[in-house]
């Protein structure tokens, strides 16, 4: 069988508030295994003018600054130009308030491909024509608003790589069901202070797994 590998292509002005947490646990293992790449760039290396501008005021007027199309579609362009295959899988997403929503069943839809391209927006949002012609997709990753795509890209970078074979150790493990069932670990009672007694339940310490495997199930939300 072949390998499974994920190439994630980001698209961030901010790519350094990023490389601290794709470098760090699982996502770092991922990719020293070769099982995951995580590539930054930024828009600002594909500006043409004097300031490297990225953003403009918005038509029509209002509060805040947009990101311009052009830096982004010439982010998007290189990425495609580096991808030698072109038979392999890829897709491209902006980080939208608009997008549909990220859960646990998308995670699992975007595994299927090779090159995820992640569109990372920021200020008032993004000139709507990268959302028309340039992206495949909008994804939100729930109904608040982030300062820009970059934690939202996080997420998703993570959330997909759980499900790539080999990207989670013995220790970790694959929680299909949201909400899973409550653990506890030694000690078997902890005390903050002298009144209180906080108490792992007994069942757990039984050595029945009939008992905990049934116990985990009703305590499962
Ligand atoms: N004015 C916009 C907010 C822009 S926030 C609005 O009210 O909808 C700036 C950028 O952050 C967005 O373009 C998007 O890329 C990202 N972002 C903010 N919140 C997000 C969320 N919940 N999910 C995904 N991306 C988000």
């Amino acid at each position: 069988m072949k390998k499974q590998i994920i190439s994630f292509h980001i698209i961030s002005i901010f790519p350094e508030s990023m490389r601290p947490y794709a470098d760090s646990s699982i996502l770092k293992r991922a990719q020293e295994k070769k099982l995951i790449h995580i590539n930054f760039i930024n828009p600002r290396d594909f500006t043409d003018d004097a300031h490297n501008s990225v953003d403009d005021s918005p038509y029509g007027g209002g509060p805040g600054m947009v990101m311009k199309v052009e830096p982004i579609y010439k982010a998007v362009q290189k990425i495609g130009s580096r991808i030698k295959d072109q038979g392999l899988k890829k897709r491209i997403i902006l980080f939208s308030t608009r997008g549909k929503l990220f859960t646990q069943k998308e995670a699992k839809r975007l595994v299927k491909y090779d090159h995820l391209i992640l569109i990372c927006g920021r200020y008032e949002g993004v000139d709507e024509r990268v959302a028309k012609y340039i992206a495949d997709e909008e994804i939100s990753i729930g109904d608040y608003v982030l300062s820009g795509g970059e934690l939202p890209a996080m997420v998703v970078v993570e959330a997909v790589s759980r499900h790539i074979p080999g990207v989670l150790g013995k220790y970790e493990s694959l929680e299909d069901v949201k909400g899973s069932y409550p653990v506890y670990t030694r000690p078997e009672v902890f005390q903050p202070n002298k009144r209180k007694s906080w108490k792992a339940p007994k069942i757990l310490l039984s050595g029945d797994h009939k008992k905990i495997e049934g116990w985990r199930k009703t305590h499962n939300d």
